[in-house]
């Protein structure tokens, strides 16, 4: 099995397995007193710091289940007089949109922005959404589908000079690049950079206290109730760590195998969103009368993608390609290669040369 799906998730790196594996058998309550417990609570502390170095300055970490609830939490857990818009972006991930739609079923204003062809948001644009009536505004840093990265930090500078709040969902982006300045909540997760599944965590600048999702003992500084996990804890700061001192090694090796990719690929290719602004670990392509759901079950031992993980589930077309304005036939002919740290040369020139191929046939018979 080759596996390009990056996006969706990563593999545990052995190092962060190593970090996790005593917790398993350390079965203490980190919220207890005793000393097994403040042991626990020791290693969930060394893991916050670490999550933190891959974070700005100035805030601080609050651990979640995952992303999802950093997300929820950010979205639904903040309020300010008189301030009832929230601005997002349409090709934000499902949990910003339904969360966005969700609390506009209650009342609240919500704009969703366009983007261009290139899959970025533009600042005038922005611009004029927000105002003084602006709570907040969401956008992504690194686009899940696409790959294309978004100028946070200077629409983080529009949503202060409106005295508005802004939300980064840095998924994507979290540990592979310096998180840019400027956004006051930050939510990152550790699977997507080979850390495990069910932990994350919403970065809060120091002074902002979103209001609890979640009611019980009072854990996480009373903004997230429920006994936290010293193993996943220590898996997302080793993942984090991980991340940080490998972040030049893993871009270079990301890049070389970015042009491997499209080496192997050949000619007849389009690539979705913008070339110079993106991931380079995010290679979403197209090739004009590919059937890329048929191309998946012809390729079933090549472990690659049609959009999101959940879009692909759920049959629904791609809401990030249509808002790139892409036609159905352009987005069903498209498909999502993800690769990183664990990718060799060949394994991903191979799994190109045999996608091409079997494109290429496809269109044979097609015509
Ligand atoms: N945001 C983005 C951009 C993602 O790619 C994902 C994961 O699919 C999420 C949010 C949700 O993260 P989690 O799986 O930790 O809930």
């Amino acid at each position: 099995m080759t596996y390009l799906d990056y996006q969706a998730t990563t593999p545990l790196a052995p190092e962060v397995k190593a970090a996790m594996l005593p917790w398993l058998d350390r079965f203490a309550n980190p919220h207890s007193p005793n000393r097994e417990g403040r042991a626990a609570a020791a290693a969930i502390e060394f893991a916050r710091s670490q999550v933190a170095s891959c974070l700005p300055p100035g805030g601080e970490v609050l651990f979640t289940s995952g992303a999802t609830e950093a997300i929820n939490l950010a979205l639904k857990g903040v309020h300010a007089p008189g301030r009832t818009k929230l601005v997002t972006v349409a090709t934000e991930h499902a949990a910003v949109l339904d969360c966005c739609d969700w609390l506009g079923e209650r009342g609240l204003e919500v704009i969703r922005l366009p983007v261009r062809g290139d899959g970025l948001v533009r600042l005038e644009e922005v611009e004029a959404a927000v105002d003084e009536r602006t709570l907040l505004v969401a956008a992504m840093l690194v686009n899940n589908e696409i790959g294309v990265v978004q100028p946070v930090a200077e629409v983080a500078a529009i949503a202060h000079r409106s005295g508005a709040l802004m939300l980064c969902d840095a998924v994507q982006g979290f540990g592979r690049m310096v998180m840019p300045d400027g956004p006051d909540l930050i939510a990152a997760c550790a699977h997507k950079v080979h850390g495990p599944k069910m932990i994350g965590a919403l970065w809060r600048r120091n002074g902002l206290t979103p209001e609890p999702l979640i009611h019980g003992g009072g854990q996480e500084r009373g903004l997230r109730s429920g006994t936290l996990s010293p193993m996943l804890c220590a898996g997302f700061g080793a993942a984090a760590a991980l991340a940080a001192e490998r972040r030049e090694a893993d871009s270079q090796h990301m890049a070389h195998l970015w042009d491997v990719a499209l080496e192997a690929l050949g000619p007849g290719w389009e690539i979705n969103g913008s070339v110079g602004q993106r991931y380079r670990g995010n290679l979403n392509i197209r090739c004009d009368g590919l059937d890329g759901a048929r191309l998946l079950a012809d390729l079933r031992d090549i472990a690659f993608s049609l959009g999101s993980a959940c879009a692909s589930g759920s049959g629904r077309q791609s809401h990030v390609l249509r808002a790139l304005g892409l036609s159905d036939a352009q987005a069903r002919s498209s498909i999502r290669l993800g690769f990183g740290r664990y990718t060799s040369e060949q394994e991903l020139a191979d799994a190109c040369a045999r996608i091409a191929a079997t494109a290429e046939m496809q269109g044979r018979f097609a015509a």
